[in-house]
C-alpha cells in the first residue's frame, strides 16, 4: 500500500483550470473492433491537470479512463458509457537524462518511437521494446507489453520509479520500496490511477546484427534450447499451411550497421513487411479455400536467409503490419516446441482457414503482477489473423489449445477467459484487485474491461 507520510502534491480544489476538449469525440482503437464516445475528452499537459481532472470526475461521481495510443486490441482503454477519457498525448517529454546512472525521467505519454529517438540523440537505449513503436509509454507498461529474450523481462521490468495519480487525486511518487504497489502499478492496467512519469533503466546505445533464414518447423523447433541460449533476441514466425518456419536471431555486435537498402532490397522489404501481406490477407477473404497457397505465397515472399546490422530500436520494433486482430498467451518457456506442433495439428487437422502468422516470442520470468511472465519464464504464442472465422473459428480453437498449456494471457490482445476467471489463472491477480479496490474504493477507474476481470 501506499505508505505514510504525504503525497507529493494534493489536487487544487478550486474550481477547474482545464475544460475537456470535444464532447463529440470518438475513439476508436487500431484494429477499429473497439470504441466509446465519452462525455468529456481531456488533454491536460502537467500532473497538476491530471489531478484536477481525476478530482473534478471523483466529485461528479464518473467513471474515468486514460487512453494511450489506442493500440490494444481489447476494451482496456475504453472509457465506460457517460464516463471521461483522458488522454497524456500532450505530456511527451523527457524530463532528465542521468547517463552516469543509466537512468531517464519521462512523461508517460511519450510514444515508444518518439522515445527512442530522444534516447539515441543522447546514446542511450532500451533493452526491451514491443515489436511496435506506436504505442504510448504508459499504455505499453499498463499491458506489460514485451519483445523477445530470454534474458528479458516485459518492458515494466525497467521502470525504477513512477509518478503515479490516485482516485483520491493525489500525486504519489512509487518506488521499489514500496513493493506491492510497484508490483501492481508498473503494469495496472489503467485501474489504480494515471502514472504521468516514469522512470527508466536505460543502456549505452547499441547495435544489433539480425539474421533471418526459413527452416522447416521441427528442425527449427528441435535446435530451438541451442539458439535460445546461443543468441539474444530470437523469435520464430509460422504461417499455417508451410513446413518452414522463419527463425530470426538477434545479437548485440560492433559490426557497423548496413548500408541504406538498395532499390531491390527495398522493394523486397516493402513487399514482404506490407503490401503483399495486406494483398494476400486481402485474397484470403476473396479465396478463402485458397489460403494454404497464398500463406505459402506469403511465406515466400519473406524468402531466403538475410543479415543486417541496425541500431537496437530499429531492429526490436519491426512490425508494420496491416489491420488484423490478435490473441497472444504465455506458456511456460520450457513447452514452445510442443505447443507450436500442437497448434500445427489443429490449425491444418482442422483446416481452419487462419490467413495471418503465429509468432513465439520469450521473457523472462519477473515480478510484476499482472505480468504474463510473473514468476516464470514464457514462450508468448500470438496468433493473428483476420476475418469472421477468426472469433467463430480460430480464436476459440486457440485459446482451448492453449489453455491445455497452462496459458496466461497478454492483456492487451484479445483473450477468451471467462469473467474473473484471470482470478486463478494470474497467481497475482487476487493480490492486484484487493490493492485496486483499497485505492479505487468507489471504481472510479473501473470499466467493462476492469470489471470483467476482478468483478464489479
Ligand atoms: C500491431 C500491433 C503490434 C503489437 N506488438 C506488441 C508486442 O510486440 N508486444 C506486446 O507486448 N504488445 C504488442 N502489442 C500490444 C500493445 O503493445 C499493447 O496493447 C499496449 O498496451 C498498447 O499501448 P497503447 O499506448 O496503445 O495503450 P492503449 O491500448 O491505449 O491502453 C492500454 C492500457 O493502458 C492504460 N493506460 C494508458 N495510458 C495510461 C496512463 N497514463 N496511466 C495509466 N494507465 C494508462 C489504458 O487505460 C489501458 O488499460 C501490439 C499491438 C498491435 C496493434
Amino acid at each position: 500500500m501506499i505508505r505514510d507520510g504525504p503525497a507529493l502534491m494534493v489536487a487544487p480544489l478550486r474550481a477547474m483550470a482545464i475544460s475537456p476538449e470535444n464532447i463529440d469525440y470518438t475513439f476508436r482503437n487500431w484494429a477499429q473492433t473497439q470504441l466509446c464516445t465519452p462525455d468529456r475528452f481531456y488533454r491536460p499537459r502537467n500532473v497538476e491537470e491530471v489531478a484536477e481532472i481525476v478530482h473534478e470526475a471523483a466529485q461528479s461521481d464518473v467513471r474515468l479512463k486514460v487512453v494511450g495510443a489506442g493500440l490494444s486490441y481489447t476494451d482496456a482503454p475504453l472509457s465506460p458509457p457517460r464516463g471521461w477519457l483522458m488522454s497524456l498525448e500532450h505530456m511527451n517529454r523527457v524530463l532528465e537524462v542521468d547517463k552516469v546512472n543509466g537512468r531517464v525521467r519521462v512523461q508517460a505519454g511519450i510514444r515508444l518511437g518518439d522515445l527512442n529517438e530522444l534516447l539515441a540523440q543522447h546514446r542511450l537505449a532500451l533493452e526491451v521494446l514491443p515489436a511496435i513503436s506506436e504505442p504510448s509509454l504508459a499504455g505499453a507498461l499498463a499491458t506489460a507489453s514485451h519483445g523477445t529474450g530470454c534474458d528479458f523481462g516485459v518492458l515494466s521490468t525497467c521502470v525504477t520509479s513512477l509518478q503515479l495519480v490516485t482516485p483520491d487525486a493525489e500525486v504519489h511518487e512509487v518506488d521499489p520500496d514500496d513493493a506491492d504497489l510497484f508490483a501492481a502499478a508498473v503494469a495496472g492496467l489503467g485501474a489504480l490511477g494515471v502514472v504521468t512519469e516514469v522512470t527508466l533503466a536505460v543502456v549505452p546505445a547499441f547495435l544489433l546484427e539480425e539474421t533471418r533464414f526459413a527452416e522447416p518447423m521441427d528442425v527449427a523447433l528441435d535446435a530451438l534450447p541451442r539458439r535460445l541460449a546461443d543468441h539474444a533476441h530470437v523469435r520464430v514466425v509460422w504461417f499455417p499451411y508451410v513446413t518452414k518456419v522463419e527463425v530470426v536471431c538477434q545479437d548485440r555486435t560492433s559490426t557497423p550497421p548496413s548500408r541504406p537498402l538498395g532499390f531491390v532490397r527495398w522493394l523486397d522489404d516493402r513487399l514482404t513487411a506490407f503490401h503483399a501481406r495486406r494483398l494476400v490477407a486481402w485474397l484470403t477473404h476473396v479465396f478463402p479455400e485458397h489460403v494454404p497457397r497464398l500463406n505459402r505465397f506469403a511465406r515466400w515472399l519473406a524468402r531466403g536467409r538475410r543479415t543486417r546490422v541496425g541500431r537496437s530500436d530499429h531492429l526490436l520494433a519491426y512490425a508494420s503490419p496491416h489491420r488484423h486482430e490478435a490473441m497472444e498467451y504465455a506458456i511456460p518457456a520450457a513447452r514452445a516446441a510442443e505447443a507450436l506442433r500442437a497448434l500445427r495439428a489443429l490449425v491444418e487437422g482442422e483446416r481452419i482457414p487462419v490467413n495471418g502468422e503465429v509468432e513465439l516470442r520469450w521473457a523472462r520470468a519477473d515480478a510484476v503482477w499482472l505480468s504474463p511472465a510473473q514468476g516464470r519464464d514464457v514462450c508468448y504464442v500470438r496468433a493473428a489473423a483476420n476475418g469472421q472465422f477468426v472469433t467463430e473459428e480460430y480464436f476459440p480453437a486457440f485459446h482451448r489449445l492453449m489453455r491445455d498449456f497452462d496459458a496466461r494471457p497478454h492483456l492487451g490482445c484479445v483473450h477468451l477467459f471467462e469473467p474473473l476467471e484471470l482470478l486463478d489463472v494470474m497467481p497475482r491477480a487476487r493480490a492486484f484487485d484487493a490493492l485496486r479496490r483499497r485505492l479505487d474504493p468507489t471504481g472510479l477507474f473501473a470499466n467493462d474491461f476492469v470489471t470483467r476481470l476482478f468483478g464489479p
